[in-house]
């Protein structure tokens, strides 16, 4: 069996998010600086900048998942009422909590609990189940929830859209300081938002290394990697690690590297990560000598239009111009330009049951790429986050099946 390739940055990596745990568990547990929860693609910046350290459940939700605890959990939420038909980040995150369990217990030590904050934030940009997860947390607590009710499905990002969002964020920034107390400073959002930029920059560079032939990186490494994007943009400490990450890549670039050995066949990937099932999955890929070299998933957390000398109007326009806020028209051109990029040759469709939002396969894209552009599909049904709704054997079959049929098209 092919081993899947460590680069040596991973290191770095860890010891990054494990700073970011603990920073974030030393502010609670001293009292100071206050505590923001954020969402994933929600506005970290604008918290920065108002002197909050940033927790993201998401995060914490994906590493139930790749623990494998999710599942184990999410029938303690579904059983206060949260179908089990939603969100299995929100589900396996709430149900943990009502059982006093956390795996930053296992992988930290000292750490105890996810943080209690001083105020959550959304941005309904990626779904409304956020809001819902943010606002259980809120009552249960009795802390503010405030938040970015975002467009959806948008084709053109027009200036009335960026107009509005970003009254929104100005609206946001003063309703947090009368609920917190905490105070915008100008200077340092302007600074975290160039930050977040190049970070974003960053980010990008390491995935479109990718492009190379054979890959350096798949999107089962780009998952691990992409956690301090996620969790530290807008931090130095993010951009000096993905300089250093980048720096490694190229050097596999030069020295002919391949994450895949005998690369045969290039695949996009479509929708959530299964978190339970990601070493897995990267082996049967290594197995079947094909690379999966790009995602969508990976690359939403690269936010061009960030720009630190027009930080409202930027924030607007890059948390709008993300991939699930827009309708169909554009992502079936964001496909063609991803395939122009990265030279794949089919897509895999991950229908997430719990994840609406992430699963492109309900409205007929992929029969429009197959018939209007000629790229082949499979879908295989899983989820994020709870293991019930996925069938490994059928996946696999589902899987191996596409990949012969790429090399009979060959
Ligand atoms: S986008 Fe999907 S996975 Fe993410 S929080 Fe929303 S429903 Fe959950």
């Amino acid at each position: 069996m092919a081993e899947i390739k460590k680069l040596k940055a991973a290191k770095l990596m860890k010891k990054v998010m494990a700073d970011h745990f603990y920073e974030i568990d030393n502010a609670v547990k001293a009292g100071s600086p206050k505590v923001a929860w954020c969402t994933s693609v929600g506005p970290a910046e604008l918290l920065r900048a108002m002197g909050f350290v940033v927790y993201f459940p998401e995060n914490h939700a994906a590493i139930l998942g790749a623990s494998r605890a999710a599942t184990d959990y999410i029938p303690a939420a579904n059983a206060i009422g949260y179908s089990p038909e939603i969100c299995s980040y929100l589900t396996a995150d709430v149900g943990a909590y009502l059982k006093g369990f956390t795996p930053l217990q296992k992988i930290y030590a000292g750490i105890d609990s996810i943080p209690k904050p001083d105020v959550l934030v959304y941005n309904t940009n990626q779904c409304r189940d956020v809001k819902d997860w943010f606002m259980w947390y809120a009552r249960r607590w009795n802390v503010p929830c405030l938040g970015i009710e975002s467009y959806v499905n948008v084709g053109e990002v027009t200036d009335t859209h960026i107009k509005g969002i970003a009254g929104q964020f100005q609206k946001l920034a003063a309703d947090i300081a009368d609920a917190t107390g905490a105070r915008l400073d100008s200077d340092k959002l302007e600074e975290t938002v160039e930050l977040s930029r190049k970070c974003s920059d960053l980010w990008r560079e390491v995935l479109e290394t990718a492009a190379n032939k054979p890959t350096p990186l798949t999107f089962f490494d780009g998952t691990i990697h992409m956690g301090p994007a996620v969790v530290m943009r807008g931090t130095p400490v993010a951009n000096e690690y993905y300089e250093t990450l980048l720096a490694e890549l190229k050097e596999w670039v030069a020295d002919g590297v391949s994450a895949v050995d005998g690369e045969k066949h290039r695949i996009y990937w479509e929708g959530m990560p299964i978190w339970g099932k990601l070493r897995e999955n990267a082996e049967l890929f290594l197995r079947l000598k094909t690379a999966v070299v790009a995602s969508t998933y990976c690359n939403s957390w690269i936010f061009s239009a960030l720009d630190g000398k027009d930080p409202w109007n930027s924030m607007a326009r890059a948390y709008t111009e993300l991939f699930i806020v827009r309708d169909d028209a554009f992502k079936e051109d964001y496909f063609l330009r991803m395939k122009g990029l990265f030279g794949y040759d089919g897509i895999i469709f991950h229908d997430a049951k719990t994840c609406p939002n992430n699963s492109n396969c309900r409205y007929g894209l992929p029969q429009r790429m197959l018939e209007k552009h000629g790229i082949p599909f499979v879908t295989i049904d899983g989820d994020l986050n709870d293991l019930r709704c996925y069938s490994e054997e059928q996946a696999i079959t589902k899987i191996e099946a596409f990949v012969e049929q790429l090399g009979d098209r060959r």
